[in-house]
């Protein structure tokens, strides 16, 4: 076939054509599709809209626009595979339902829509019909299976959709990332988490994401559902080429913990990333058996147990006292760190006295605690305003040091870091404290602060308000004063550190 002499291009600038040609097509091609707009109710006679139009997923909008690519040759047939499902998101049906008399060709949506009065009925449809077709076509075709490389299952919590997902994912010989639910750590069983994770594989699984959502009670109540087989303990399960592990998301039904963390840390000795977020389940214990058994290979720590249900972050747990492990040390020694965000229970200069680190961008660390002041009985105030003062120079002295080099090469990022302490916000680079000082303000008698400035931070974080509408109270609430300031108020006994 002449015409296909362009199959003799470089592959990449065939790739670019196909991909450009590809865009177009999308932007000609169906974005809308047919939805119900209300559920038939048993016992009223609610007059129920047939249809309603919404959005089409882009999945599909891009399975679409590779249509015509993917029928020329086996070239592009193989190229257009791997732009349509190099990705793929899968979702349990919400509404159980659609519209019988609607087809399932999209391109004749604009034929259906001419129709004044549509007919037609409800037809019933699978909640998990979209995983049941995609583990079938992926076990008939591998061929297919082997062009997915990202793939999320969002929705399947019960028992009867685990081993689908198990199998979808196992004909996916090129995956490399992968979110499932978290009750599959719970459920799958140790030969379940062998196949998915693949470490003696030449295409080991790289990235595990594991979703957690509250779920109804009748299907906490289910025992199918509570099964706990211990996986991650088992010695066939390996998380060794485990390079990225994601844990996201609260639930009260069996959810992720310490105790798994510590199982995963046996084997998981090359993850580069760690990121645990909007959930209450984990503590640093977990984490840092994890920061452990990772030392050498970790570049991003992102710890922010934060609850569901707004900004508000939970308490990070706390080491035996009889630990010998100085979270602070081992932050430090980790040789190829570069991102961190962390909630600690305790934070001291130490945390900054190594000026080989690779830090860069934004830091946070949320404290509760000076690690020099723990289990001391009585603090004194002069020990407090010692230890925050050396943390804050610390921190500074980092950030200058790292701004140096910044200048000095062009690939080195500066280092801005911010802690969150006390209820305030503490930025070592720019001398200044953000809080609320009312109560302050009345113990000094006014002397303390001494001008009022109000800050552009506020009570949700560093991103002040978060896009929430406050009141102009609640706006003059917080203030901004100099380190200085502050540290001579926590002398003078009007601001303290909540030990
Ligand atoms: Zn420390």
């Amino acid at each position: 076939m002449p015409g296909l002499m362009i199959n003799d291009l470089p592959y990449e600038i065939l790739s670019n054509i196909l991909a450009e040609a590809a865009k177009l097509n999308a932007v000609e091609g169906v974005t809308w599709t047919f939805g119900l707009t209300e559920p038939e109710l048993p016992h009223g006679k609610i007059p129920i809209h047939k249809y309603v139009r919404g959005p089409v997923q882009n999945e599909i909008i891009k399975w679409d626009s590779v249509t015509d690519i993917r029928q020329t040759c086996s070239v592009w047939r193989n190229w257009a595979l791997s732009h349509a499902l190099e990705q793929i998101h899968l979702n349990k049906w919400r509404t159980s339902e659609r519209w019988a008399e609607v087809t399932r060709d999209r391109s004749a949506y604009n034929i259906y829509e001419l129709i004044d009065r549509p007919s037609g009925a409800y037809v019933r449809q699978p909640p998990y019909l979209s995983l049941d077709k995609t583990c079938r076509l992926f076990s008939d075709h591998r061929e297919i299976a082997r062009h997915v490389r990202r793939i999320w299952f969002n929705g399947f919590y019960v028992a009867e959709t685990d081993q689908r997902i198990f199998d979808t994912v196992n004909e996916c010989s090129n995956l490399h990332s992968v979110a499932i639910p978290w009750t599959m750590l719970r459920r799958g069983n140790a030969d379940d988490w062998a196949r998915l994770l693949r470490a003696n594989d030449k295409n080991p699984l790289q990235s595990l994401e594991l979703l957690g959502v509250e779920i109804p009670q009748d299907q906490k109540k289910r025992s199918e559902n509570q099964v706990d087989k211990r996986a991650p303990r088992h010695h066939r399960v390996d998380f060794s080429q485990l390079k990225r592990l994601k844990v996201f998301g609260n639930t009260t039904f069996m959810p992720v913990c310490d105790d798994d963390l510590q199982a995963i840390a046996r084997t998981a000795t090359g993850l580069e990333e760690i990121h645990i977020s909007c959930l209450s389940t984990i503590s640093i214990k977990g984490l840092i058996a994890l920061i452990q058994s990772s030392r050498n290979t970790l570049r991003v720590i992102e710890h922010a147990p934060r609850s569901s249900d707004g900004f508000i972050h939970c308490h990070p747990g706390e080491l035996e006292p009889d630990s010998s492990i100085h979270l602070c040390e081992l932050l430090t020694s980790c040789p190829n760190l570069r991102d961190l965000s962390l909630s600690m229970p305790t934070v001291c200069a130490e945390l900054f006295s190594n000026h080989r680190v690779k830090w860069s961008g934004e830091l946070q660390v949320r404290a509760l605690s000076l690690c020099t002041l723990q289990h001391k009985r009585n603090v004194n105030r002069r020990d407090q305003v010692n230890s925050l003062s050396k943390l804050l120079s610390a921190a500074r002295d980092l950030s200058r040091g790292t701004a140096y080099r910044h200048c000095a090469s062009d690939y080195q990022q500066s280092l801005s870091i911010e802690f969150f302490m006390s209820h305030s916000i503490f930025t070592p680079l720019s001398g200044t404290v953000h809080g609320d000082f009312s109560l302050a303000r009345i113990s000094s008698n006014n002397l303390f602060p001494r001008e009022q400035h109000f800050s552009f931070k506020g009570p949700y974080g560093s991103s002040g308000v978060y896009g929430k509408q406050l009141t102009d109270e609640e706006i003059e609430l917080w203030e901004v004063v100099g380190e200085q300031e502050y540290l001579v108020a926590m002398d003078s006994g009007w601001v303290s550190m909540d030990i």
